[in-house]
């Protein structure tokens, strides 16, 4: 791997003042590029921008993917990751379904450590903010023919990230636009799914909501995500959520959720839920909680659905009595190194400088 260090560090410890997401770029960044049936040899680079001819396939058809996940520093300054071998295989997962190249572990796993490593200052301390990371793969060939590129770049830049999304969003259920289709690319963390939601998401802002839950395309019937996290659905004190399939992402949160309720005697049933079943629980009283989890914001408890042109409000429930906030707090603990890890998801990012 080659390193170029930054002449200069643009560290200052404002940064951590910031209350914007994904704005403010760590020194440095990774680059890689494929041609030929290659991978180059990754290099460590001052953050900055590449230039792109307009005839980039990117601009076209559309070839980009990505991944988000996050470098947490615990109270003794070290640095972890969480399961970035869940991303790793993600990425790669998506990359063959939009006909890309897989991204050699040594240069996915390996720069990304080493990046991580390099700006390890760039990691915040307190417990909520960390250091999001994008690594993200795109199609550079210099052609307006449609079909698939054969040159590709794949970087890996680092954000700071506040805590955010406090504020409990409310959501509308989808029963007209879809997010994705059987035999789609619904699974994959393509940027073409991002751009498909955000007319809808706009629609639904206009009728006072944040996100949409999107529910199968076909019929409607049934709900699969919440704008870009998993959903769950607690109706008394059961826990639903969707299983995946082609069409729901595999999302890392959604994982650990799972594996957190079920640890600590939560009853989990992972199965198709339906809008009618929530529905009719609103009205009995029973829906308690609906959330999303993800890892830019962890979980985010709503504080309405939208059921056709009805809004539900969802009832006031204490971080005490919340499922959903009583798993954060157990995720987050983990992840902030606060307590014992028994799963070995934290990850340490050793220090080579
Ligand atoms: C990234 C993403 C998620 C959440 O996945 P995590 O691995 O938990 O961050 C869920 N749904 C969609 C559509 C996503 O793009």
């Amino acid at each position: 791997m080659i390193i170029e260090k930054i002449p200069q560090s643009r560290f200052s410890e404002k940064v951590f003042e910031s209350t914007t997401f994904g704005k403010d770029f760590s020194d440095h960044m990774l680059i890689a590029n494929y041609k030929n049936g290659q991978w180059s040899e990754p290099k460590i680079i001052p953050y900055q921008p590449i230039i792109l001819t307009p005839a980039a396939m990117v601009f076209h058809y559309g070839q980009a993917i990505f991944e988000g996940m996050k470098a947490y520093k615990n109270a003794n300054d070290e640095v972890f990751l969480f399961r970035p071998e869940k991303n790793f295989k993600r990425f790669n997962k998506s990359a063959v379904r939009l006909n890309m190249p897989e991204v050699p572990e040594e240069i996915f796993m390996d720069g990304l450590k080493a990046l991580v490593d390099l700006d390890r200052q760039w990691v915040p301390k307190t417990e909520g903010t960390s250091l999001y990371i994008r690594p993200t793969l795109f199609a550079t060939e210099e052609a307006i023919t449609a079909r698939s590129s054969t040159e590709f770049t794949f970087v890996i830049l680092m954000a700071y990230s506040p805590s955010y999304y406090t504020k409990r969003l409310s959501v509308k259920i989808a029963d007209y636009y879809s997010r994705a289709a059987p035999g789609g690319v619904g699974f994959a963390k393509c940027a073409g799914n991002y751009a498909g939601s955000f007319y809808p998401t706009e629609q639904a802002k206009s009728e006072g909501y944040d996100q949409v839950i999107w529910t199968d395309a076909v019929s409607h019937q049934y709900i699969e995500e919440a704008g870009t996290m998993n959903v769950f659905v607690r109706i008394g004190d059961k826990l639903l959520t969707a299983p995946t399939s082609e069409r729901i992402l595999d999302g890392v949160t959604r994982d650990s959720v799972i594996q957190l309720a079920k640890d600590n005697g939560y009853d989990v049933e992972i199965r198709p839920v339906a809008v009618q079943e929530m529905y009719d629980a609103y009205q009995k009283g029973e829906l308690k909680e609906v959330f999303g989890v993800g890892t830019a914001v962890v979980v985010n408890v709503y504080d309405a659905v939208g059921f056709g042109e009805e809004r539900c409000q969802l009832p006031e429930i204490s971080d005490e009595d919340s499922f959903g906030m009583q798993l954060k707090k157990k995720l987050n603990d983990i992840q902030f190194g606060k307590v014992e890890d028994p799963y070995g998801w934290r990850v340490k990012v050793e220090n080579q400088q």
